[in-house]
C-alpha cells in the first residue's frame, strides 16, 4: 500500500523539522496518493552529523562484513521486489513488469558491488633502494552526497549506494521528490539488512537548496548526480569550487543507425521495443534513428506497425506496454517537440497527441522528414517520440551521429563485421551497442563522455569513484 514518505536520518524515519511536505501524484490518474516530508537545513545538519559518524563506523568495518551486508540486502530486495514494483508503478507510471525488473536488477547490482568490496586491491611498487617498501592502497573517499532522478527511482539510487557502501563510504541520498516511495523502500532494505545507523541517510526537499548546502559542506567529500546536463553542469561547477570528487551521469541523444546490410525488420522491431521502455524516459534511449536510404521504407513500415501495437495505459493493468509520462512537464515537452518539428516541415506518421485528460498519457509518436533545425534533432526528448532520418554514406552518418555535444549511448545494426568494428570505433560516446541492446548490466561500465558527463556507474570502474589512492613509502630504521 502506498503511504506517506518520510526522511531517514541516523537510522530513524522521521518528518522534516519544519513540517513542510509536498504531494505525491500518481501520473496515471493525476490524483494525490500521499505526501512527502521535506528536509530543511537543520535536518540536513543532522544527516551530515550522522553521515560523518557513520563513515567512521563503516570504514572500520571489514570489506568481508560489507560484502555480507550487501549480499543480504540483495536477498531482501529480491523477496520484496513485487511489493516495491507496485509502489514504483503508482508513483512513476511504468508498467508493473518493468518496475519488477528494475527491483530485481537492483538485487543483482547489490551482489556485484558486494563482490567488488572484496577486490579493492592496492599494489606493491618495486623500490629503487634496498629496504624501501612502496605501497599503493585504496581508501574510501568519505561521506557522499548523491542526487538521483525519477525515471528509474531504484536503479539510479542503488548504483550509487551499493558502490559507495562497498567502498566503505557513508551516504546522504537526495532521492527523487516525484517518485520517493520506491527509493525509500530501497533504503529500508539496507537498514533491514543491518546497516549501522548514519551510514545511509535519505532526504527530500527543494533540490537546489539541498545540493548547494551539501556540496559546500566540509563533511561531504564526494558528489554523484544523475539527471539533466544543465543541472549537472551547475553541480559539477559547485563540486569544483569546493574541490570535491564528482561523478556526473547526464543526458544523452543516442544515435541508432541501421545500415543497408542489417536485418532491417529485426532492427525495427528491436528498436520499437527498446524506444518505448519507460515511455522513452531513459538516458540511453535510442533517439535519432538514422536509416540507410535503401532500407528506409522497409524500416519505417515495420517500425510503425510494431509501434502501433503498443498498448498504452495504467502501468498496473497487465496488458499495458507503455504507461503515462512521469510528470506533466514531460507531456508539455512532447507537445512542444511535435509542434516545433511539424511546424518546420516534419511529417507525422503516428501519434503526436496527448491521450485523454486524466494522467500524463502521450501517444507513441513517429516523425519523418524532420529538418535539422527541429528541436528534437538536438535536444533530449526524454519521451515517446522518434524522428527517423535517411543517410547515404558511412562518413555522412558518422558526422551526424557525432554532431551533438552529447556522448552517452550509441546503437548500430549491421551484418558486416567490418562496418560494426568501424562504427564502434567512430562513435564519440561512452557506450556502444551493436545489433542488440546490451547496456547497463552491473558488471559493465556505464557512463558518458562530452556533455553526457564523466565517471562510470558499472563495472570495476564504478567502485574507483568512491576510493582515494594513497601512496605509502617506508624504510626500516
Ligand atoms: P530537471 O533538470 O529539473 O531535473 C532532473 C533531476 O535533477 C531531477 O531528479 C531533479 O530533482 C534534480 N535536480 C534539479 N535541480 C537540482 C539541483 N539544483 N540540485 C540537485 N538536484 C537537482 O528536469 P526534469 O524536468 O526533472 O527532467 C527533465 C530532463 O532531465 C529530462 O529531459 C532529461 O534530459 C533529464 N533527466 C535525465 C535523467 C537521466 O537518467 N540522466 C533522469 C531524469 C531526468
Amino acid at each position: 500500500m502506498y503511504t506517506d514518505v518520510g526522511l531517514f536520518i541516523n537510522g530513524e524515519w522521521c518528518q522534516g523539522s519544519s513540517g513542510k511536505s509536498q504531494a505525491i501524484v500518481n501520473p496515471a490518474t493525476g490524483k494525490v496518493i500521499a505526501r512527502l516530508a521535506h528536509a530543511d537545513i537543520s535536518d540536513l545538519d543532522r544527516a551530515l552529523a550522522a553521515a560523518d559518524a557513520g563513515f567512521k563506523v563503516w570504514r572500520a568495518t571489514s570489506p568481508h562484513e560489507r560484502y555480507k551486508l550487501l549480499r543480504k540486502a540483495g536477498e531482501l530486495m529480491r523477496s520484496r521486489a513485487a511489493d516495491i514494483a507496485e509502489l514504483m508503478t503508482q508513483e512513476q507510471g511504468k508498467p508493473l513488469g518493468e518496475a519488477k525488473m528494475e527491483a530485481m536488477a537492483a538485487a543483482d547490482i547489490m551482489d556485484w558491488f558486494a563482490e567488488e568490496s572484496r577486490r579493492m586491491y592496492g599494489r606493491v611498487v618495486p623500490a629503487r633502494a634496498d629496504g624501501v617498501t612502496q605501497l599503493v592502497i585504496k581508501e574510501p573517499v568519505g561521506p557522499v552526497a548523491a542526487f538521483t532522478p525519477w525515471n528509474f527511482p531504484i536503479n539510479q539510487a542503488v548504483r550509487k549506494l551499493s558502490a559507495a557502501l562497498a567502498a566503505g563510504c557513508s551516504v546522504i541520498l537526495k532521492g527523487p521528490e516525484e517518485t520517493p516511495a520506491s527509493c525509500a523502500a530501497l533504503v529500508r532494505v539496507f537498514a533491514d539488512a543491518g546497516l549501522p545507523a548514519g551510514v545511509v541517510n535519505l532526504v527530500y526537499g527543494v533540490p537546489a537548496e539541498i545540493s548547494s548546502y551539501l556540496i559546500a559542506h566540509p563533511v561531504i567529500r564526494k558528489i554523484t548526480f544523475t539527471g539533466s546536463t544543465s543541472v549537472g553542469k551547475k553541480l559539477a561547477a559547485m563540486a569544483g569550487e569546493h574541490m570535491k570528487r564528482a561523478t556526473m551521469e547526464l543526458g544523452g541523444h543516442a544515435p541508432a543507425i541501421v545500415f543497408a546490410d542489417a536485418d532491417v525488420q529485426g532492427a525495427a522491431r528491436m528498436l520499437a521495443a527498446a524506444k518505448f521502455r519507460n515511455a522513452g524516459q531513459v538516458c540511453v534511449s535510442p533517439t535519432r534513428f538514422l536509416v540507410h536510404e535503401s532500407a528506409f521504407q522497409q524500416f519505417v513500415d515495420t517500425f510503425v506497425a510494431a509501434v502501433s501495437a503498443i498498448k498504452v495505459g495504467n502501468g498496473l493493468d497487465k496488458e499495458t506496454r507503455m504507461g503515462p509520462l512521469a510528470n506533466s512537464r514531460r507531456v508539455e515537452a512532447m507537445q512542444m517537440f511535435v509542434a516545433d518539428a511539424v511546424g518546420k516541415g516534419a511529417k507525422l506518421l503516428l501519434g503526436g497527441k496527448r491521450i485523454g485528460t486524466e494522467g500524463n498519457f502521450f501517444e507513441p509518436t513517429v516523425l519523418v522528414d524532420v529538418p535539422m533545425n527541429a528541436r528534437i534533432m538536438t535536444e533530449e526528448p526524454f519521451g515517446p517520440i522518434v524522428p527517423i532520418a535517411k543517410f547515404s554514406s558511412f562518413d555522412e552518418v558518422v558526422a551526424e551521429a557525432n554532431r551533438l555535444p552529447y556522448g552517452l549511448a550509441a546503437y548500430a545494426f549491421t551484418a558486416s563485421l567490418k562496418t560494426a568494428t568501424a562504427i564502434g570505433a567512430a562513435f564519440e560516446s561512452g557506450m556502444v551497442s551493436i545489433n542488440h541492446f546490451g547496456l547497463a548490466l552491473p558488471e559493465v561500465p556505464f557512463g558518458g563522455v562530452k556533455d553526457s558527463g564523466y565517471g562510470s556507474e558499472g563495472g570495476t570502474e564504478a567502485i574507483e569513484a568512491y576510493l582515494n589512492t594513497k601512496f605509502i613509502t617506508q624504510v626500516g630504521l
